[in-house]
């Protein structure tokens, strides 16, 4: 496989070279490893940035109905869009259960959309670097914006608010006194809150969630990256098509006032950080779980539960002979 010439189709936005790229990214293959990451070195700095946008609900909340509502408004300013999705929980199918084309049917036939289902999946850690490097290849390819999508399980916000500029919650109306139901960790990381389905029926309660959520987040700590008002809460309703323009609206006044103010750099530059000891731990992790290691860990774990051995003492033993090399 001829990588530069693929990094530059890449570079010229060509789909197929950047679904090949992906299919590269994906692969556990320790040879496609080692090309994924030349692809990526060759790409250089290109200096394309997307608007990564990160957005989470729980399964049934509008997520795919909002992504197609949301991307055919950009859509129809011109602007290129990726959909992405990390996806933890998915090894119980076998396959994606997010970026399902399927679902998304209107916005995967438009020539400036590129939708790119979840691979299946070993564990967190791994998902997310190929999600990255996957985010990494579209901004190369010139999409204005990636959505990455993500269902709420486990860590997978995190990893996502960790690859995006912006992280958008999505949340259903609720019956009465449900707000606890949202981790305040998560709260915490949303810049947008947008209460879903404020239509027909459910605007009533569309509109209690959204002021419920409104004071929660005002309860929380003032950040440093937002202006005045933010984080947000906002009702929208994806299958109406309404509220759209005003939730783009929002990202762009965040988005512009953090440009103006330093902390999209910052931000980034935190998140290429957090994303190279993300690495490390996860190659050293790797580490313990290879053979040779592997058996001497058994050995010393057997020793170190017959009390021959104190647990500081073993573990010190691992660290000299194998992760100092
Ligand atoms: P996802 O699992 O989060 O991707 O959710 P889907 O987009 O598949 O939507 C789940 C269900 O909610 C579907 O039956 C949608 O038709 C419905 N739904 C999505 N958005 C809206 C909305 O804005 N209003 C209403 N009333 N229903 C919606």
């Amino acid at each position: 496989m001829d990588i530069k010439d693929l990094g530059k189709r890449i570079l010229t936005g060509e789909r197929r070279a950047l679904a090949r790229g992906i299919t590269l990214v994906e692969s556990h293959r320790a040879d496609h490893r080692a090309l994924a990451t030349d692809l990526l070195e060759s790409l250089g700095q290109h200096g394309r940035q997307a608007l990564r946008i990160g957005l989470s609900g729980t399964p049934g909340v509008g997520k795919s109905t909002f992504i197609e509502s949301f991307g055919m408004m950009l859509i129809g300013k011109g602007l290129r869009v990726a959909v992405l999705a990390v996806d933890p929980s998915s090894t119980r199918s076998g396959g994606s259960i997010l970026g399902d084309k399927t679902r998304m049917d209107r916005l995967s036939c438009e020539p400036g959309a590129f939708i790119r289902p979840s691979p299946s999946q070993t564990h967190l850690g791994g998902v997310a670097r190929r999600s990255r490097e996957a985010v990494a290849l579209c901004e190369a390819a010139g999409f204005d914006i990636v959505l990455i999508e993500t269902v709420g399980v486990g860590q997978s916000e995190t990893v996502v608010a960790e690859m995006s500029d912006l992280f958008l919650l999505l949340l259903a109306p609720a019956g009465g006194d449900e707000l606890q139901g949202v981790k305040r960790g998560i709260m915490e990381m949303a810049d947008l809150i947008l209460v879903n389905k404020a239509d027909g029926d459910l605007k009533p309660a569309a509109t209690r969630t959204c002021s419920d959520y409104a004071g929660a987040l005002r309860l929380l700590r003032k950040r440093v990256q937002d202006p005045q008002g933010f984080p947000k809460a906002m009702m929208v309703s994806a299958i109406e098509e309404n509220g759209m323009a005003e939730a783009w609206g929002e990202m762009q006044t965040l988005v512009d006032w953090r440009k103006e103010n330093g902390h999209w750099n910052g931000r980034r530059a935190a998140q290429s950080r957090y994303w190279f000891n993300e690495d490390v731990r996860q190659a050293l992790l790797a580490q313990l779980e290879e053979g040779a290691v592997r058996s001497e860990m058994q050995r010393l774990g057997t020793m170190v539960a017959e009390g021959e051995m104190t647990p500081s003492a073993a573990a010190r033993e691992i660290l000299q002979e194998y992760l100092k090399r």
